[in-house]
Formats: structure tokens, C-alpha cells, sequence
């Protein structure tokens, strides 16, 4: 059985139902384009539809609905990593830029290599698509524009929009939506039975396969310990210098992410009193007091900050001089007299 993920691709993801028998009413009718854009957030199971897709177009014998078979010799191909009608394109591993590089496309462009040699499909799967440089896009461009005979490019990525309007106009662009919660809660139990799905769910912003496989137990309880921090920073009960230490055991990246995802909520709590959606309701009473104490526009200047902080981590800057500077800011804040008003 393949997998990705330790998620079956013998099984579609639920909510992804309705755009696959669109795509294979589409497939059916000889009607399928031969590019398909999948955009959405991480963890929403692109990539598991793409797989799932071109395992479909490639089975020789597809179940009811088109779902593969998994036991036609075209499944075993797919299943041992070597079926020569699936190719897959990405960035160059050994090179530092993360671009997909315009030989990466030619290998596959120039070759006859669109014609598929023992399936009824040639599926291409270009993945992330927000990687091609610009000379990468120019050159699959001409592809979309003369497509060869059964080909699907299927182009993946979370920041689709930064490609080039000419390609996304090309293809079929469809958005991997996240399911409602009750939906995403009901597979991620049939998954695994936890008593903690929600909030994972909540901190993953909704993407199912996200709250599935990207925070473990330690994860958790290192988020639990620098917010447990932060707070106590604002009552004055920590050291700035000391809490900005320990951020580091989680990275600057994570712990901005982190700072931003708190303060998001504080800011969602100064301008409500009703009920509120947070990203951290396992700490929302904290949360509520907290925001009560500090004057709305403080707040949105500290967001702003440390927003502006994330852009500047990407960058080589020094992560702990940034650190340091945003938690000594937010313990003068958070403590020092610029009180909300009555
Ligand atoms: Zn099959």
C-alpha cells in the first residue's frame, strides 16, 4: 500500500471528494486539462491528492469513483518509486538558491517525455511550483501552451500567487480547501483516538494533516512552557534577558511564529469582549486578563514588531539580538504603565 505521510493514498481525504469527481467527470468526458494548479495552506493534503491523482491516471484497472487499484502492475511500479510515467520535479537538492531550475523542466520538456510509454497518462508533478525561477516558468510555459497528448502537469504549492499570471492562467486552478472542524476532527480521530485534537487542530490553523504530524508531544510542551514565559514576563515575574535565552531552544523562527500567533490573540481579545476564536484557547482566561491591562494600540504596535521580526529572520540577521530586543520590549510593555484606559 503507498503512503505519504503514514496516510493511505488508497483513500481520498474527505473533504477533497467533491474537486476529485469533478476532476474525474472532467477525465471521463475527455474533457481533463493538462494543467492543474493545487494551491492552499500547508497541510490540507495537496500533495495527497496529487499522489492519490496520479496514481488514478496511471492504474490500470481504477476502482469505482477512479480511486487505483494498488494491484495492477502500473501500482506496484508507482509503489516501488519507479513507474516511468510519473516524473517528478523539483528543486535541485545540492543547490542552496531552493529554485526549480530551468534544466529540471528541460529534462522533461525536451526529452519525449510527455508521451506516455506504458500507461494511458504521462503525469508530471511539479512540486513546489512557487520554486521555479523565472526562466524554469518561461520554459514550462511553452508546455502549457503546446501541451502533448495525454499529459497532466500538476503544479503544487502554498504561495502559488507568486507565480507568473501566464501559468496560472494556463491551468485549472483549484484551491485545497480545510475542511469545517467537525469534519476535520472526525478523521483525525478515525486516524488516531486523542483527547487533544482540537487544540492541535486550532494551532495547526485547521489543516488536518498538519495537527496529524507536526507537533509532537515535546513540540507541545515547549509551546506550553514559553507561553507559561510570556505571561509571566507581563506580571513581571521574569526575566526579559532570561525568557529571551530560552527561546532559543525552540528557534527564532518558531518562537516568532509563536509571539505572533499570542499576540494575534490579544489583539483579537482588546477589540471583543464576546466570544472570540483564538488560536491558543487552552490559555484564553490568561489570555482575556492579559488584554484587559494593555492599551489596544500598544498591543497592535508590539504585533507589528514582532511581525516585522518574522521578515527579518528569514534573513542572516542576529536571531538573538532580535530576541532579546522584542522580550525586553514586551516585559516594559506588558508591565510598565501604558495601561489601558478606563
Ligand atoms: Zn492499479
Amino acid at each position: 500500500m503507498r503512503a505519504l505521510n503514514g496516510i493511505s493514498l488508497e483513500a481520498l481525504l474527505p473533504w477533497t471528494a467533491r474537486i476529485w469527481s469533478q476532476l474525474q467527470g472532467a477525465r471521463a468526458a475527455g474533457r481533463l486539462a493538462h494543467g492543474l494548479l493545487l494551491s492552499g495552506p500547508v497541510g490540507v493534503g495537496k500533495r495527497h491528492f496529487a499522489e492519490c491523482l496520479a496514481q488514478s491516471l496511471l492504474c490500470r484497472t481504477p476502482g469505482p469513483g477512479g480511486i487505483a487499484c494498488g494491484r495492477c502492475a502500473d501500482c506496484e511500479l508507482l509503489a516501488l518509486g519507479n513507474h516511468p510515467d510519473l516524473l517528478r520535479v523539483g528543486p535541485d537538492p545540492e543547490s542552496k538558491s531552493g529554485e526549480i531550475p530551468i534544466a529540471m523542466i528541460r529534462l522533461f520538456t525536451e526529452r519525449e517525455s510527455l508521451t506516455p510509454s506504458r500507461a494511458e497518462w504521462k503525469v508530471a508533478l511539479i512540486d513546489p511550483a512557487d520554486r521555479l525561477n523565472p526562466a524554469a516558468a518561461n520554459a514550462l510555459l511553452k508546455t502549457l501552451e503546446e501541451p502533448a497528448g495525454q499529459t497532466l502537469l500538476c503544479l503544487i504549492g502554498e504561495r502559488t500567487g507568486s507565480l507568473p499570471a501566464t501559468i496560472r492562467s494556463r491551468c485549472l486552478q483549484i484551491r485545497v480547501p480545510a475542511p469545517a472542524d467537525a469534519e476535520a476532527l472526525s478523521w483525525l480521530n478515525a486516524q488516531s483516538p486523542r483527547s487533544d485534537w482540537e487544540l492541535r487542530l486550532r494551532l495547526a490553523h485547521g489543516a488536518p494533516l498538519r495537527a496529524l504530524r507536526d507537533f509532537d508531544d515535546a513540540w507541545l510542551a515547549q509551546r506550553q512552557e514559553r507561553l507559561t514565559g510570556f505571561l509571566a514576563m507581563a506580571a513581571g515575574g521574569r526575566d526579559p534577558l532570561a525568557e529571551a535565552a530560552a527561546w532559543n531552544a525552540p528557534g527564532a523562527k518558531l518562537m516568532l511564529e509563536w509571539l505572533a500567533s499570542w499576540m494575534c490573540d490579544l489583539v483579537r481579545l482588546m477589540a471583543t469582549a464576546e466570544d472570540v476564536r483564538l488560536e491558543n484557547p487552552d490559555r484564553q482566561a490568561d489570555l482575556a486578563a492579559l488584554a484587559r491591562r494593555i492599551e489596544p494600540a500598544v498591543g497592535h504596535r508590539f504585533l507589528q514588531r514582532v511581525l516585522e521580526g518574522r521578515a527579518l529572520a528569514e534573513t542572516n540577521l542576529n536571531h538573538q539580538l532580535l530576541l532579546e530586543s522584542l522580550a525586553i520590549d514586551w516585559s516594559r510593555i506588558a508591565r510598565g504603565g501604558e495601561h489601558r484606559r478606563p
